[in-house]
């Protein structure tokens, strides 16, 4: 089957949780709902290249984090996560606002972007195992990064052909997420500049704050899983530290093949 019948099977598959996106849209976007659109389509890129990029094998192990998830389902690994997603769309928002201005991204629908994606994530799937779509990503890295539109379009869709992804699952998040992000558009709008400027501060100390425990969660899952390799590391010299590297590296980047 052709790429466009298989977004069209999608789509057609998912036409509630779109409805309900494009009412999200109205809502958060009210005074300018074209541009709105065009924000939606950017966060839900977004949500898809954040998750490939926290698997290139050029960050590894800056990128354990996402790794240490793959492999484990405990508390540390689920606080890791939600950090890790959180502290990735703020990092992606600056990112953007840096380069194409200010009002080239609406706070508020990345909020809205950033609680449901973590929700579907660590909820939804890690929880509730609503389907296997997730899963299958957890056993293959190259497949079914999410949302399964973009897999589709990126060729990254596991079997593509017999396994759509009902995203009826969706709706709540969607839902939740949107009540949030909408009464926090309508609280900030109602203060005055200096307030709103508190805000921002406050905001950038959260950032800073969740940067330092997630560089400790990170090293601590690091530690407690590569125990045996660090302590040679400590008893050996240099090269020890670089031959243990260049092996840990090419475990990781088979893994990803
Ligand atoms: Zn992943
Ligand atoms: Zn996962």
């Amino acid at each position: 089957m052709s790429k466009l019948n298989n977004i069209w099977r999608s789509l057609k598959l998912n036409y509630k949780s779109w409805l309900i996106l494009i009412a999200s849209n109205v809502i958060l976007s009210w005074s300018n709902i074209l541009h709105g659109f065009l924000e939606y389509a950017i966060n839900i890129c977004i949500l898809y290249y954040g998750h490939v990029i926290s698997h290139w094998e050029i960050f590894y192990p800056f990128n354990y984090g996402h790794i240490y998830h793959h492999k484990n389902v405990n508390l540390l690994s689920s606080i890791i996560q939600v950090l890790i997603e959180i502290f990735a769309v703020m990092t992606l928002y600056i990112f953007i606002i840096t380069i194409f201005g200010k009002n080239s991204l609406n706070a508020f629908t990345v909020l809205m972007f950033s609680i449901f994606y973590t929700t579907i994530h660590n909820i939804n799937y890690s929880i509730l195992h609503v389907n296997k779509v997730h899963e299958k990503h957890h056993n293959d890295v190259k497949y079914n990064y999410g949302p399964d539109i973009i897999d589709i379009i990126m060729d990254t869709k596991y079997d593509v052909e017999n396994d759509l992804e009902n995203t009826d699952h969706y709706i709540p998040n969607i839902l939740i997420a949107t009540t949030i992000a909408y009464y926090a558009k309508k609280k900030y709008n109602l203060l005055n500049e200096n307030s709103k400027m508190n805000v921002i501060y406050f905001l950038i100390m959260i950032y800073i704050i969740m940067l330092n425990i997630l560089f400790f969660l990170t090293v601590y899952a690091f530690y407690i899983t590569k125990k045996d390799v660090i302590e040679k590391i400590i008893n050996g010299g240099l090269e020890d530290l670089f031959m243990e590297f260049m092996e840990e590296r090419w475990k990781y980047i088979k893994n990803c093949r």
